[in-house]
């Protein structure tokens, strides 16, 4: 089952708003085919695993990370094409979290008389699709929050001065964590004071889309995100004022305002949901990640801390509660340190 979980990850940034999957057939104590689902609407990794198999799967064993298909979807159903194919026991990480089908795909391979066992390594293969099992319950994406901040709690001198706070090590980090979700959020005033390209560089991944907040559309678009076309730019605007409508530079999304003429941050995962958004990184700035923190819509938190003090600051950094929050991983990236909390309401649902 590890193994599977190390080849799902594959399919890392190219499958949503499909769960990423792996699966691994064991025949005689060997390991004799593996697949992982690599596409969105291309074959399913147990059948990926069955055609890459090196020896006749009858008679072998899957493992397989998320519970396998039994509806006819864009190809056959998994449960059926296993069946078929002779394999007698398939070991799954995880049931689907979609209530429609949970438990259905189980159900049918033990009524064809297939070994079932559930649950195997089953934090690990369910944490793989954090976003989608979010999502396919609720409609709206998984949501990620990141800042860097200086050893006495600033990201930056003020809010029209770009500061570079984190080192190699620490960007290395980020990138990652962007090659991970759906997509990359931004608030208007960082966007023109950092112009930024939101991209996945520096280590191997695809790019999320980019996503602005700007309420009123008045943006400069001049600006990287709409100028790159590295990858696709939504534009979230209010609803009040515009309507939905695409242009070279991105896809202005409308979304609910509140009284205080800004978006509402509920309304903005709604719209991002029903977009097929399944994971969102927040990286900033310090008011736009208030506003999720403040209405506890923010699931998981990295937080970078420089070693340095960072002179003159002003612009103060969020502060996590830490009542509502538990440290799940420390690292020490270089001259900073990482500290990637969990909300300890999602920690006590497990
Ligand atoms: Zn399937």
């Amino acid at each position: 089952m590890s193994h599977a979980i190390e080849i799902a990850k594959k399919g890392i940034g190219k499958v949503s708003p499909n769960p990423i999957v792996g699966c691994v057939l064991v025949k005689d104590g060997e390991i004799i085919g593996e697949g992982w689902h690599n596409e969105f609407g291309g074959p399913h990794a147990e059948v990926n695993a069955v055609l890459n198999s090196r020896r006749n799967p009858i008679d072998s064993t899957a493992y397989v990370t998320l519970e396998p298909c039994c509806h006819d979807g864009k190809t056959p159903s998994c449960v059926q094409f296993l069946f078929e194919n002779g394999i007698t026991d398939v070991i799954i990480g995880t049931l689907d979290p979609n209530p429609i089908v949970s438990g259905n795909g189980v159900k049918s391979l033990r009524n064809l008389g297939v070994i079932v066992t559930i649950g195997i390594l089953e934090k690990e293969t369910k944490s793989l699709n954090d976003g989608y099992n979010r999502w396919i319950k609720t409609g709206n994406p998984y949501v990620i929050g990141k800042l860097a901040k200086s050893n006495n709690g600033f990201m930056g001198v003020d809010n029209i001065t770009q500061t570079q706070l984190t080192g190699h090590y620490a960007n290395l980090e980020t990138h990652e964590l962007r090659a991970s979700v759906d997509a990359i959020m931004v608030g208007k005033q960082t966007a023109i004071i950092d112009n930024p390209h939101l991209t996945v560089r520096h280590i191997q991944g695809e790019n999320p889309i980019r996503v602005i907040i700007d309420t009123n559309r008045t943006i400069p678009l001049n600006l990287n995100v709409f100028r790159d076309k590295k990858a696709e730019t939504f534009i979230l605007c209010s609803n009040k004022k515009f309507n939905r409508h695409r242009t070279s530079f991105g896809t202005f999304i409308p979304v609910d305002e509140n009284e205080d003429g800004l978006l509402s941050p509920n309304s903005i995962l709604r719209g991002l949901g029903n977009e097929g958004i399944t994971s969102v990184l927040i990286e900033g700035g310090p008011q736009l990640l208030n506003s999720f923190l403040n209405l506890n819509l923010i699931d998981k938190f990295y937080e970078f801390t420089s070693i340095e003090e960072l002179e003159n600051g002003n612009l103060r950094s969020p502060e996590l509660n830490l009542d509502d929050w538990i440290s799940d991983e420390v690292q020490i990236l270089g001259k900073d340190k990482l500290v990637i909390y969990l909300r300890r309401e999602l920690c006590l649902q497990v």
